[in-house]
């Protein structure tokens, strides 16, 4: 396994669990390291997500959002042919007949992984802070609450069966008494859920070396390639040759399969949060701000905002006007200081690929390769199920699940 991330460390557990010998290969000193895609993501567990970004009112929005660097969704303009060919295929991706096609895919991963993260709760879920309170989404708009509406009613008519319960606004201020903007209303989903992301991955990575993985940090992947019968994996801790090789390196993942010959089409899709007091009458429900795209997630006696996809390529610098828009938002949904102390400001990239749907099978003309990346924003909602058909390919099984849109082919 290449990468010690949510995916990565999934993968390597199911697999471990399955009776494979796993070696997972991390580049920094340890597993969820500060700049990967997960380290402070906002922990959320959004079975009810199953719109995928590439979505026909996406692309009227995104390109009025796209030039504003305060905006939630902002691509720095460069001359990139990467990009462009992104753009091009998320293009084609935004069409109604697409996302009606890619959703329930989305749905079918999503309602799999929400069983396997309440199985791994069970075993030890307050470790990470795993939590099944649901999400509830406030609207300061009509037009926001609108969208929101039509994401449901698309479920319905696909017959996703995802519960929802609609509110006014001074139900949703009983809900969360701190609310002080006024709503056009308000959504709750009940089988949303959340965890700390950092502290799930390092306590899977364990769990992982309980079933008999071995976990080797600052062991980065240089390049791929076959050697007699397997895959021989060059790193900065010498040279490993195996039966087949997992890339789940997150956004990294396109550096790795060039090697191969395979350009795929995942671009480092920038976001931000913040770290700040929890106040005390804020309910261990996570928070979504429809109109500014921001999430609120209670984590212990902290909360995270969190939320902004930006592609910038690997520019990580860090925007002040994004990281304000995020406080600015908070503070007129509940009342934060936008100005307060901050106990933790985070960036990392997530894996966009055009379509919206990750990447879980076998390199075309690489067979023991195995790709488990292009999360885009549900790469912790959706590591247990990618580990487990992960396991099940690279055990020669039948996939639980039929993995055909989820191919590297469907870019060629
Ligand atoms: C602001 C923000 C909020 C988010 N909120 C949520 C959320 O609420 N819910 C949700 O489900 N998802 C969320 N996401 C998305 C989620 O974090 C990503 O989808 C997820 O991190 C993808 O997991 P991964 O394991 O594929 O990649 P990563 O988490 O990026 O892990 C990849 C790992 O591979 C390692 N690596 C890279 N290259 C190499 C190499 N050559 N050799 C060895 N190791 C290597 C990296 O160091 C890294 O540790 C959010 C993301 C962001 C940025």
């Amino acid at each position: 396994m290449v990468g010690g991330g949510p995916v990565g460390v999934c993968c390597a557990l199911e697999s471990a669990q399955a009776g494979a010998r796993v070696t997972l290969l991390e580049r920094e000193p340890e597993v969820c390291p500060p700049v990967s895609g997960a380290y402070a993501n906002c922990g959320l567990l959004a079975p009810s997500d199953a719109t995928p970004l590439a979505a026909p009112g996406v692309l009227g929005q995104g390109l009025k959002w796209m030039l504003d660097s305060s905006s939630p969704f902002f691509i720095a303009p460069r001359p990139s042919p990467a990009l462009m060919r992104w753009l091009l295929l998320f293009r084609a991706a935004c069409s109604r007949e697409r996302t009606r096609a890619a959703a329930p895919v989305l749905r079918t991963l999503h309602v799999a992984s929400a069983r396997l993260h309440d199985d791994l709760a069970a075993v030890d879920g307050a470790r990470w802070g795993f939590h099944h309170t649901g999400e509830l989404r406030v609207f300061e708009t009509t037009a926001a609450l609108e969208a929101a509406r039509e994401d449901v009613e698309l479920g319905a008519s696909l017959g996703f069966g995802i519960r929802v319960e609609e509110m006014d606004g001074e139900h949703a201020r009983r809900l969360f008494p701190s609310l002080r903007c006024d709503l056009a209303g308000a959504l709750f989903f009940p089988e949303d859920g959340h965890l700390d992301p950092r502290r799930f991955v390092r306590s899977v990575a364990r769990l992982a070396t309980e079933a008999g993985a071995e976990v080797r940090a600052r062991a980065e992947a240089l390049s791929l390639g076959l050697h007699g019968g397997a895959v021989r994996v060059q790193t900065t801790q010498g040279t490993f040759d195996a039966d087949q090789v997992v890339l789940a390196a997150g956004a990294w993942t396109p550096f790795l399969t060039n090697s191969l010959g395979l350009r795929l089409p995942i671009e480092p899709a920038k976001g931000y949060s913040v770290d700040v007091d929890r106040p005390t009458d804020f309910p261990e429900t996570p928070l979504y701000l429809g109109d500014a795209q921001v999430v609120l997630t209670p984590l212990d006696d902290a909360l995270r905002l969190g939320s902004t996809l930006e592609l910038s390529g690997w520019d990580m610098r860090v925007r002040p006007r994004r990281v304000a828009r995020l406080r600015e938002a908070a503070g007129r949904a509940i009342g934060i200081p936008a100005d307060g102390p901050v106990r933790q400001l985070w960036r990392g990239p997530r894996p966009l690929t055009p379509d919206g749907l990750p990447v879980i099978a076998r390199v075309p003309g690489r067979e023991r390769v195995i790709l488990a990346t292009g999360h885009c924003m549900l790469g912790l909602s959706l590591a247990p199920i990618t580990g487990r058909l992960v396991a099940e390919l690279a055990g020669g099984k039948q996939p639980s699940i039929d993995l055909s849109p989820l191919s590297a082919r469907r870019w060629r």
